[in-house]
Order: structure tokens, then C-alpha cells, then sequence
């Protein structure tokens, strides 16, 4: 029984390694992930050294507390910035004068918050539309489509390893949640004249690791 109660400890101790002292790569057996908390709808990069990990197979963090939105697409997008992370995409954005960060997931790239750190923003936390897709004619691209926006600039540099399993792991699990159907989920610039979400994003990577190539 006490060694039960030891083994109970050290796992608990592990999975909620913040309270520790170190922090946790989980490889087991996916490439280590890092999933923010969101009961407050804070964004975790203010807060990073106190975030939680959660385990690999763990997407329930993904699943809204309000009631959900009635989404029909998803559209990926780089920030054609070497760095940063949802609270200065935040900033950027109020400063150009919009309510809010206008993607709803933010995948960080290691500079401003972790290596495929996913944060999600307040837009997510409310199930408010997206600020991410404006196409004349097309204001369903805001209106019910997910915005996620991976750290980096990709006409210069390429997604991270940890960016794309984070970001096959999201879009799978929207996938599936909403009922969004392959032919929904685009890159920005599959939308409109840009190049975002960057000349080295690998539409096929991405469709191989979702599972669907
Ligand atoms: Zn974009």
C-alpha cells in the first residue's frame, strides 16, 4: 500500500510538474506538447513558468466551457515574425484598433512561449468569431472559422517539429469535433492573395500527420 501511495506520488508529481520545480517533456509517444490553461481565459504566456502540462493524449483542455459555435472551417496561419506569442499578437492587434488577438489558437515556436505550446486565446474561451480571414464577399471566413496562427516566419524559416504535431494534433481534434470535412481547412492564402501562412508551410506534412493523405 505505501508503495502504491509512493509510485501515486512521483506520477503525480510528474504530470503536474510545475509544483516540482522542473519542467516536463512528455515523449511518450508523441513529440512533447505543452497545452495552456484556460479556466480564466488568461493568456499563459504572462504566466509561463506556472503553467501545467498536460499529457500528450489530453485535447479535453480544447473543449470550450460555453456554448459552442457552429464552426465551419479552419484557417492556418503564420505571423511572419521570428517571435512571439498570443499576448503581443494581442497587443498588435488592439493597436491596430481590433477588440482583441484575432486568432483563437496561437502555437508557439519557442521564442515568446514553447516550442509547439498551444495557447488559446480569448476569442476560443468566449466561442466569439474569428478577426483572422477577411474576404470580401466571404464573412463566413470570420464568422465560424477557426483561426491558428503558428509562431514564425515561414517565407524565411520552416514550421518547428513540435509546431506541426501541435498543430496536426488541433486541427484533428477540431476536425473531428465539428464535423469539418478536409476541403474546409485552408491556409490563409488559400482564401486570398498573401502568402501567409508562408512559402515553406507544408500543406502535405500536415495531411500526413492529421492522417489524411
Ligand atoms: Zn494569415
Amino acid at each position: 500500500m505505501r508503495t502504491g501511495w509512493l509510485i501515486a506520488a512521483v506520477i503525480g508529481c510528474a504530470v503536474f510538474a510545475g509544483g516540482c520545480g522542473d519542467t516536463l517533456l512528455v515523449h511518450d509517444p508523441l513529440p512533447p506538447i505543452f497545452l495552456s490553461r484556460t479556466d480564466t481565459g488568461q493568456l499563459t504566456a504572462q504566466v509561463p513558468q506556472k503553467l501545467p502540462i498536460y499529457g500528450p493524449q489530453d485535447t479535453t483542455i480544447w473543449i470550450p466551457k460555453v456554448s459552442e459555435r457552429q464552426w465551419q472551417f479552419i484557417v492556418i496561419h503564420h505571423s511572419a515574425t521570428p517571435t512571439g506569442n498570443a499576448a503581443e499578437f494581442d497587443k498588435m492587434h488592439r493597436d491596430k484598433g481590433w477588440d482583441e488577438l484575432g486568432y483563437h489558437f496561437v502555437i508557439g515556436n519557442g521564442t515568446g512561449s514553447r516550442d509547439g505550446e498551444v495557447e488559446i486565446g480569448p476569442r476560443w474561451v468566449k466561442q466569439k468569431h474569428g478577426a483572422h480571414c477577411k474576404v470580401t464577399g466571404h464573412p463566413e471566413y470570420n464568422d465560424v472559422g477557426i483561426g491558428i496562427c503558428l509562431v514564425g516566419n515561414f517565407d524565411v524559416t520552416h514550421p518547428t517539429e513540435a509546431q506541426m504535431a501541435s498543430l496536426a494534433r488541433l486541427v484533428k481534434f477540431l476536425m473531428k469535433r465539428y464535423n469539418v470535412p478536409r476541403g474546409s481547412v485552408y491556409g490563409h492564402g488559400q482564401l486570398k492573395p498573401t502568402d501567409c501562412p508562408g512559402r515553406n508551410f507544408d500543406y502535405s506534412d500536415l495531411w500526413r500527420r492529421v492522417g489524411l493523405s
